[in-house]
This record gives structure tokens, sequence and C-alpha cells, in this order.
């Protein structure tokens, strides 16, 4: 049995990689980065490693391969390269699992295809996933392969709040039922929040809200998520960056029969022209801030859309959950933006929510009480990390399989 105790972490998005590697002895991570515009004129990788200064390198990736080779040559530079001793696993982010894939899974030949069926779920994100793993299986035969799903968490969400009211059997045939997605960040944040409150998950019920370029919100009950608001694609829900989030199904035939538009065009518009972006011209909440405190009538809009939203869900998922412990705000905005999080739970004190807004206002990378002495509910900032997530999950299941 190996005594390593490393992880390395890749999250391959669609023209990007992004990698850290994590040693689960202390927490510490030797070293981090990010290769961008694969498959562009004009790529480059940024490197840091720990307690050195970061390297940048320029170099045309025409493909993952390309790029993850250059992240292996910079990992080798510092000695921390794939062969090290002491790496156990390469923990790999897969946005789509679909039913199948319910935990951290041990990637062999029949997994990989299996991930690769799943394809038409999520077209963009499956196969950048998928070169990820192939090549560092390529590079690293020997060393065990993690995949960790987007989805994995939201799995346990019951049958009547994962299915849409369509006919079954059309539903059952081409896999249309709500899968969710961010369920790494979820259960990442919401045990998070136990320790915070130095409570026993399983006791606590908590609505996580995850507010980056992408939104979503969960329900989880007793460590246990029971609802969420991403669907069979990551566009339902919450007001995005570019997304719109809900929307009636009946704004896609309008806009094919009456607009004209196909329906490459409408995916297109709805999933990257719309959000703030759509409603102001900006999908950074930084911008959106900025523009409406100087009175920009657009951006309040979009605030006030993006803010209407949450609550909506914030009101629904109390009545999911009946008893309310804690209400959680990460990822981006949720970290950043205390208008959002003050604008989110005003209001609220009939549903025993009440944000203190001195605690809001603090800036601060750690886990933290924002609430109110006399709020029933905690609210939380809890800082997400995914990547530690994927490394304890991948470093967890490799030490259980040697043994
Ligand atoms: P991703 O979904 O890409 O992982 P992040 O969780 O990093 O995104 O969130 C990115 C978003 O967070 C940005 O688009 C921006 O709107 C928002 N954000 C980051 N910093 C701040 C800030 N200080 N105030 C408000 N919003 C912020």
């Amino acid at each position: 049995m190996s005594a390593g105790t490393r992880v390395l972490v890749l999250n391959a998005g669609s023209s990007s990689v992004k990698y850290q590697l994590i040693d689960m002895l202390d927490g510490s991570r030797p070293a981090a980065g990010l290769a961008e515009r694969i498959g562009e004129p004009d790529g480059r990788l940024v490197h840091t490693p720990d307690g050195k200064e970061r390297r940048e390198r320029r170099q045309v990736f025409p493909d993952h391969a390309a790029a993850l080779r250059a992240v292996a040559e910079e990992l080798d530079a510092d000695g921390l390269g794939l062969d090290s001793p002491e790496l156990v696993a390469v923990g790999h982010r897969v946005v789509h699992g679909g039913r199948r894939f319910t935990e951290p899974t041990l990637i062999t030949d029949e997994v990989l295809a299996e991930v690769r069926r799943l394809v038409p779920l999520a077209p963009l994100h499956n196969p950048a996933n998928i070169s990820g793993i192939e090549v560092a299986r390529g590079l690293r035969p020997d060393l065990p392969q993690v995949a960790v799903f987007d989805t994995a968490f939201h799995a346990t969400v019951p049958e009547y709040a994962a299915r849409y009211a369509i006919d079954r059997a059309v539903a059952d045939e081409h896999l249309v039922r709500r899968y969710g997605f961010h369920g790494t960040s979820h259960r990442y944040v919401s045990q998070a929040t136990a320790r915070l409150l130095g409570r026993d998950p399983a006791e606590l019920n908590v609505i996580v809200l995850h507010l980056g370029n992408g939104a979503s919100a969960s329900a989880v009950a007793g460590g246990v998520c029971v609802e969420t608001s991403m669907g069979l694609t990551p566009l339902e829900g919450l007001v995005m960056g570019t997304r719109s989030g809900d929307i009636d199904a009946g704004v896609v035939f309008h806009l094919h029969r009456v607009g004209g538009l196909t329906v490459d065009e409408i995916d297109a518009l709805l999933n990257r022209r719309s959000g703030l972006l759509g409603l102001c011209g900006d999908n950074d909440m930084r911008e959106v801030l900025r523009r409406s405190q100087e009175g920009d009538a657009a951006a309040a809009l979009a605030f006030d859309a993006y803010v209407h939203r949450l609550r909506k869900y914030l009101g629904a998922y109390c009545a999911v959950l009946g008893r309310v412990d804690a209400v959680v705000f990460t990822a981006g905005v949720g970290e950043n933006a205390a208008p959002v999080r003050e604008a989110a739970c005003t209001g609220l004190d009939a549903l025993g929510i009440a944000v203190d807004p001195e605690l809001n206002a603090v800036r601060s990378g750690e886990p933290r009480i924002i609430s109110a002495a006399h709020s029933r509910v905690a609210v939380a900032v809890v800082p997400t990390d995914e990547e530690l997530e994927i490394a304890q999950q991948a470093f967890t299941l490799v030490q259980t399989a040697v043994r």
C-alpha cells in the first residue's frame, strides 16, 4: 500500500483545466493552477506552487491533452509530478453522473464508457471531463483515478420532487428528470455549516444558496439533499449570471414559432445571454451592484429580479424542510455580496430569519455567522471548497479500496 497522502484534483471544463494538488495529511496545497483558452490561438497556463512565485506560460493548447501535459511538466519542475510517490489518486470533477453514479467512483473502462453514454445529458461538460480522465490515465496508468459527480449529492431528492409532471414513458425514454448540479459544493457547504455551528449534520436542516456565475439552491435535511433548484440541465432555478433560471417552457415554443428562432439560438439565448446579463448587459454582480448604486435602472431591475427569485426559493425550501436551522450563502456572490444577502433575508422575521447588518458587512474568507442575536435560524456565510471535497472523497475511496 502506498504511504502517499496527496491527491491531484482536476476540473476539466470546456476550454480550461483547473487543478489543485492537495495533501490530505494537513490540508496544504503544494500547487494549484489553471490552463485556459484550450483550442484558441492564445492559450495560457498559470501555475502557482505553494511558497514560490507563480509562473505563467503562453502556449497554444490544441486540446485538453496538450494542456494537461503542460500541467504535468509544471508539476514535475517542482518535484510534484504525476510519478511522485506521495500522489495516491487523481480526483476528477465529472458534471453528469446520470442515475447510475451516486457515489465517488473508481474509474475503469466500463465506468468511462458509461460517463460517455451520459454525454447527451451534459454535452458541454462531460466530454471535457472525459478528456481529463483519459489524459491523466495515459500519463499514470497505474494510479487510481476517481470520478466525483456534480449530480451525486442530489440523488436522494425524492421521486416526487425529481420528476417533471410530464408523461412518464416519454420522460423515462429520454432520461428526463431533475438531476441537480453543484452537488459537491452543496455537500461540502452543508457539512461545513454543521461544523461552524458545532452541530451534528444528521440533526441539522440547512438551505444552501450557492451563488456563483451559475447559481443553485438546495434543501438538506439531516445531511441528505431533499430538493435542489437545477434540473435536467443547469438552466432551471435561480436567476444566474447568464442563465434565465425558471421559465415557462411556453416561451421556447413562442420564440420558435412566432420569433423564428432555432432551437440552438434559444438554447444560447437562455443559457448564455439571459439572467443578469440579459436584464442589464452585465453578468458580474460587482458591476450590477456598482451600476445600481449609481442609479442605473436596468441594473437595479436585474438586482431586484435576482433577489426576488432567491427569496421565492428561500420561502419554498422553508416549506419543504418544515424546520430550518440554517441558511447559508456560498460561492462568488454568496461569499462576497453583502447587499444580496441582506436583500434576500430582509423582512423574513416571520420565518425566523434575520441578518445582523454589521456582521453581514464584515469581509472575510472564513466561515461566519451573520444572523441577528434574535434570529431563530442561523444565517451563515461559508466559503465553498469543491476541490477539497473532491480530494477528500477520492482519498477516502482509495484508502477503503486498498484495505
Ligand atoms: P463560478 O460559478 O464560475 O465558479 P464563482 O463562484 O467564482 O463562479 O463566482 C463568480 C461570480 O461571483 C462573479 O461573476 C461575480 O458576479 C461574483 N463576485 C465575485 N466577487 C464579488 C464581489 N466582491 N461582490 C459581488 N459579487 C462578486
